[in-house]
């Protein structure tokens, strides 16, 4: 197998504290030197001075559409959009049709993704058949078959003796148990944050309670259980502040935040663009700034983009009638240098955290470092180079981004998967 070395950048690898400019030497699929002016004979060269060389990226909550919705969305065509983005790895949802409730739709997508993506795909299995939140799914042979957790994300489990059992079942097999906090109940068919936006445009409100308290019930499960508990795309300070309390009791609670919570408010929200459209909703700037603030402190252990495709068939209908969610795998980066690193919140270190050491550790992943012997996904990047985020050249098959011809400072250079260049800046 070939040999790549990538020459003078500034290695970052937050698993062996290291920040120094230094060669890499990837070789047979792993790391097989960190260290300056390394010779090796007959590797091909990448210069990548100027630029970060961190662990790979690893995004835990994507939606890939594959199989069933093939028109928004493919493995193939996601895993471009998230090679494109600078991730190495990635957790398709369930939510596909059929619902990965069972080992062979897992199965299929793992020999899917081995055929046609340019990135590792860790596929995370429903909690309950058909994500119906009536009976637990076959979470023990969706392991076997390579789930690394389990999810009904699109929807919140809404009973509690059921999440109980999933927990406790998830628990023995050793998995994560991933929750979309909503409470449909309070949530009740509104379309956007309720508060003084939603007031205004006349829109039906999503409290930050219908978040709040479903966390609040998730982590008193996750302490009667011992679960390993995660919070998908937490959006609400209360929230972020009960996931703290649940840490400092040394409960295994995790949650990740999108770059849009952090990045936006329901302020900037451009009135019935459904491109503004998502769940949970734009919610205020304090819970934004308490997303931010999650992240510096360590509350918030890694940033997830939670892309979701949607065609411009679908996205195109009155708002009220519009799915919710938007793009987020190439644009995650740039979104995160803006608003976390150039803006003085987080060190450039933290920020390859949140990408690398902290998504691996939620899901038990071996990956995310830049130690010997580990697999060869390395993400280059650079801080400072000038672009423009242009949605129509999306490799993604959907457009639903609001983020279209928005300009950014830094960004994905190359993005390489067991020791090959899958992507990289033309
Ligand atoms: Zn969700």
């Amino acid at each position: 197998m070939p040999k790549l070395i990538l020459r003078n950048g500034r290695v970052i690898d937050p698993a062996s504290h290291r920040d120094s400019i230094a060669d890499v030497l990837l070789a047979d699929g792993k790391i097989a030197a960190v260290g300056q002016s390394l010779d090796p004979s007959g590797a091909e060269e990448f210069d990548a001075s100027g630029c970060i060389v961190a662990p790979g990226f690893i995004d835990i909550h994507v939606h890939l559409r594959e199989p069933g919705f093939e028109y928004a969305e493919t493995i193939e065509s996601g895993s471009r959009a998230a090679a494109a983005g600078g991730f190495t790895s990635i957790c398709p949802m369930p939510n596909t049709k059929p619902v990965n409730d069972n080992a062979t739709v897992t199965r299929y997508i793992i020999e899917r993704a081995e055929r046609h993506a340019m990135v590792n795909v860790f596929p995370i299995g429903a909690i309950t058949k058909g994500s119906a939140g009536e009976e637990l799914a076959a979470i023990g042979s969706m392991k076997e078959a390579g789930a690394v957790a389990v999810s009904d994300d699109g929807k919140p489990v809404m009973n509690a003796r059921l999440m109980r059992r999933a927990m406790e079942m998830a628990s023995s097999l050793g998995l994560p148990v991933v929750d979309h906090c909503e409470d449909l109940h309070l949530s009740a068919g509104g379309d956007m944050h309720e508060g003084f936006q939603s007031v205004r445009l006349g829109l039906r409100g999503i409290p930050s309670a219908s978040e709040d308290v479903m966390v609040a019930r998730d982590i008193l499960l996750a302490e009667l259980t011992g679960a390993r508990y995660h919070v998908a795309h937490i959006s609400a300070w209360r929230s972020v502040k009960m996931v703290e309390f649940a840490k400092a009791r040394g409960l295994r609670v995790t949650c990740e935040a999108t770059p849009h919570h952090f990045a936006l408010s329901d302020g900037d929200m451009i009135a019935y663009d459904s491109n503004y459209k998502m769940k949970p909703p734009l919610r205020s700037q304090q819970d934004a700034a308490a997303v931010v603030d999650g992240l510096a402190s360590g509350s918030i252990d890694a940033i997830a983009t939670d892309h979701a495709p949607h065609p411009g068939s679908e996205k195109m209908q009155e708002f009220e009638r519009c799915p919710f969610g938007i793009l987020g795998l190439e644009t995650a980066l740039g979104l995160s240098l803006e608003n976390l690193v150039h803006s003085g919140k987080i060190s450039l270190l933290r920020l390859v955290e949140l990408f690398t050491t902290g998504p691996a550790r939620v899901m038990g992943l071996d990956r995310g470092t830049l130690a010997l012997g580990a697999p060869a996904d390395v993400t280059v990047f650079d801080t400072a180079r000038a672009w423009t985020y242009d949605v129509n050249k999306s490799f993604s098959k959907s457009r639903n981004s609001p983020f279209h011809a928005r300009a950014f400072l830094g960004g994905p250079v190359a993005t390489i998967v067991g020791g090959k260049i899958v992507w990289r800046l033309d």
